[in-house]
């Protein structure tokens, strides 16, 4: 298998480069050159597998002859084994035919555990095979810093720096992180905004003789091994409700579209999914691209659901340059003008397409308050202020011909402030997340100044400058 750019402009590569480097060297996207089959009968012989058995199965598609597959299912086995619930996602009905898919149970409490936890032993393996060491610098404004630090804690050739704007993570969300006491963790409350932390994480990426000196990479969804991670819940819960016999829809709190295009991937992979509503909250940089056509960046709001709080949806670069005949020339230019002046205009052909797949729903806060309190009072379920968006988007359309899966992308815990001005209810964590609420804590202060987090990153990795 081999992966292209969606600019066009760099060489194909194999599945570990595409891995390593991230981003490619023209500053695209890797996707794959041409999309893996599963028939109609793979994909019904997926029914009632375990979990790491179907993660095994989609990953080797991508992944081909470059990592042997009795290690890679060893690592899907590991990597799921840390959930806390046999079935890894499990799906709760809500309505006569709408379902939420709990992501929620790796060791963060957020969806974002279901990728981390075998990207990190992805890179275990083919680092050691490269006999290299690496260190992630990570910028979060939430949940991605924890689920980092969780996979990659006492990992022997991986360092990793987790940066998170100071005051400006919910305490929970911070425990997650700093509460780690291995070696190879350090974590860093950073005097500025999550964007200062993104600006500073882009230059260091930038800064060539950092990056060699000491092997600097990332873990955000640019990376496509994470996206493929993600495909494999689609699948699991799509099979669990009589796919591949009858097509299934899905509803996902988006941000930065990573799981949104997750879901692209399955369908592509032959998945029958009839429809894919991306739900945002009042940052709808997405909804509105879908509904009208024109990709704008506007201001970002601070929300009940901040994990969704982004207004450049870095994934959507990969459904463009799909739904534009994939012609990196084309996608290139259009999103090098998007970094200039935060405007694209879809072409009617290309918004054609996504509208195949795709619908976009914005949702207020209001009704992300009510639909929270609706859930709970139709339902029992306590459900995170992300996934009430999801199910706000789904009240709003009404019945629909196929069953519907929610993506419940947090645990309410992991918000407990939003939860209960909503409900009047504070949601129980589990043990684990009441065992970081007891931990001592260990970060340090830093000023938002790229140079300084670059000579921490040097010393920490015992590289001077
Ligand atoms: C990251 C995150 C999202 C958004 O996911 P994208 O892949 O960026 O669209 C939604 N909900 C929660 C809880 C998250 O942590």
């Amino acid at each position: 298998m081999r992966y292209i750019s969606t600019r066009g402009a760099s060489p194909p590569v194999g599945f570990v480069d595409a891995f390593l480097a991230g981003l490619a060297p023209d500053g695209g996207l890797y996707i794959p050159e041409v999309w893996p089959q599963f028939t109609t009968a793979e994909i019904a012989a997926l029914a009632g597998k375990p979990y790491a058995h179907v993660a095994c199965e989609v990953l080797s598609r991508f992944i081909g002859d470059e990592i042997p597959r009795p290690a890679l299912m060893d690592m899907c086995v590991e990597a799921y084994a840390t959930f806390n619930h046999p079935a890894v996602v499990p799906l709760v009905q809500i309505t006569p035919d709408g379902f939420i898919a709990e992501l929620f149970h790796g060791p963060s409490l957020a969806f974002k555990d279901v990728a981390m936890q075998i990207l990190a032993r992805l890179s275990d393996h083919v680092l050691s095979a490269r006999g290299r060491t690496q260190t992630i610098l990570c910028a979060t404004s939430g949940d991605t810093g924890g689920a980092a630090v969780e996979a990659f804690r006492g990992r022997a050739n991986t360092r990793i720096v987790a940066m998170f704007p100071d005051g400006r993570i919910s305490e929970v969300q911070r425990r997650f992180m700093t509460t780690a006491t291995d070696d190879n963790v350090r974590c860093l409350a950073v005097a500025g905004t999550f964007d200062d932390c993104q600006a500073i994480l882009k230059e260091a990426l930038a800064d060539t003789d950092l990056q060699q000196a000491v092997g600097l990479s990332a873990v955000n969804s640019i990376n496509f091994a994470r996206i493929v991670a993600q495909a494999v819940y689609y699948f699991t819960t799509a099979v669990a409700l009589g796919a591949p016999l009858r097509p299934i829809a899905f509803c996902v709190p988006s941000g930065n579209f990573g799981d949104g295009f997750a879901g692209y991937v399955a369908k592509q992979m032959g998945l029958p999914i009839s429809t894919i509503v991306i739900a945002t909250n009042s940052n709808d940089i997405l909804a509105r691209a879908l509904n009208t056509g024109v990709y704008a960046r506007g201001q970002v709001a601070a929300t009940q659901s901040p994990a969704m709080d982004i207004q450049s949806a870095s994934n959507f670069e990969r459904l463009y340059f799909e739904c534009a005949g994939r012609d990196g020339v084309r996608t290139g230019q259009a999103f090098r003008d998007f970094a200039q002046g935060s405007v694209i205009e879809i072409p009617p052909e290309s918004l054609r397409l996504m509208a195949e797949t795709f619908v976009g729903v914005a949702v207020s806060e209001a009704d992300t308050s009510a639909t929270l309190l609706r859930t709970l009072a139709e339902t029992g379920e306590i459900i995170c202020p992300h996934t009430a968006v999801a199910v706000a988007a789904l009240n709003r359309r009404g019945p629909q011909a196929d069953p519907v899966i929610v993506l419940a992308t947090a645990h309410p815990a992991k918000f407990p402030e939003a939860v209960e001005a909503a409900t009047g209810l504070i949601p129980t964590a589990p043990p684990r997340g009441q065992a970081v609420a007891r931990l001592p804590e260990r970060f340090q202060a830093i000023a938002a100044s790229s140079e300084a987090i670059k000579a921490f990153v040097r010393e920490f990795a015992g590289v001077p400058a």
